[in-house]
């Protein structure tokens, strides 16, 4: 019971890994404060978790927006009344291609989604945080943020996911003294509606690791738990690779 009675917010958790991270959790004892932007997947996935005799609210909207950080961090404290951790994890890969032909569309939706809501929900999270004498922050960062070889025509996505590090950085520094630990998670290829449903594409992507495989969603949520639990409660302004060796493999 890694998390017993602590209050966790997850975004993305509509799917994928949020949606796993989110039972993993509550599994370890975690209050569950959900958000993503499909409501009728937050509200099977609340059903399931307390179907386990955990609890869970939901709280459908759009990271993008300041005001949906602050309404998430308010229900926790209407709810369970405190917040112990975060983990923000939702995010998208935008339109691929060279950065000559890219749109700046794309270009600002990704970093918007990506980056600029980890800006949002630390600002709204921090106060409620040291409230309580501390507690600890993550972001889904990627493998492609820290190591971009064999993956051409990410840079919108890898420009977000190698902020998300110097934003981790920043925060574990400001906020070590308040007992806040902030860490970036960066999972290797996953089995999540983002990696699609193409068998050439995953083999082509498993063959980028050294285990020769993509990773299980719950594989990535298990080092979520621990970079959010005590279970590191010496380790902050880290960037964990959970990345089966991709790293390693395009150095
Ligand atoms: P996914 O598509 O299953 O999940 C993405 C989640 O983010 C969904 O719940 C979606 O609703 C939510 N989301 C997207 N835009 C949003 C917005 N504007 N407002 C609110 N919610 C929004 O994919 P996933 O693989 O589970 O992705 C989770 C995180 O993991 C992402 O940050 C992704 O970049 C990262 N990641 C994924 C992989 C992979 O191979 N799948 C690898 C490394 C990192």
């Amino acid at each position: 019971m890694l998390l017993n009675k602590k209050t966790v917010i997850i975004t993305g958790a509509s799917s994928g890994i949020g949606a796993a991270a989110a039972l993993t959790f509550a599994q370890a004892g975690a209050n569950l404060v959900l958000g993503a932007r499909r409501a009728d997947r937050l509200d099977a996935l609340c059903s399931q978790i307390e179907d386990i005799g955990a609890s869970a609210v939901s709280l459908a909207g759009d990271v993008r927006e300041e005001e949906y950080a602050a309404a998430l961090v308010e229900l926790a404290g209407f709810r369970f009344g405190r917040l112990d951790a975060a983990f923000n994890n939702a995010g998208v890969m935008g339109t691929t291609g060279p950065v000559a032909y890219m749109d700046p569309d794309n270009w600002h939706d990704v970093i918007a989604t990506n980056l600029t809501s980890a800006f949002f929900a630390a600002k709204h999270q921090i106060p409620a945080l040291r409230v309580n004498g501390g507690g600890a922050i993550l972001f889904t960062s990627s493998f492609v943020g820290h190591t971009n070889g064999g993956l051409p025509g990410m840079a919108a996505y890898a420009a977000s996911k190698a902020g998300l590090i110097g934003l981790t950085q920043a925060l574990a520094n400001e906020h070590g003294r308040d007992n806040i630990r902030v860490n970036a998670l960066l999972p290797g290829g996953t089995r999540t509606d983002m990696a699609g449903d193409d068998p050439d594409t995953h083999a082509f992507i498993a063959g980028l690791h050294a285990l020769d495989r993509m990773a299980t969603p719950e594989e990535i949520a298990q080092a979520a738990l621990f970079l959010l639990s005590a279970a590191s409660s010496f380790v902050t302004g880290s960037a964990m690779l959970a990345d089966g060796g991709v790293s390693v493999r395009l150095g």
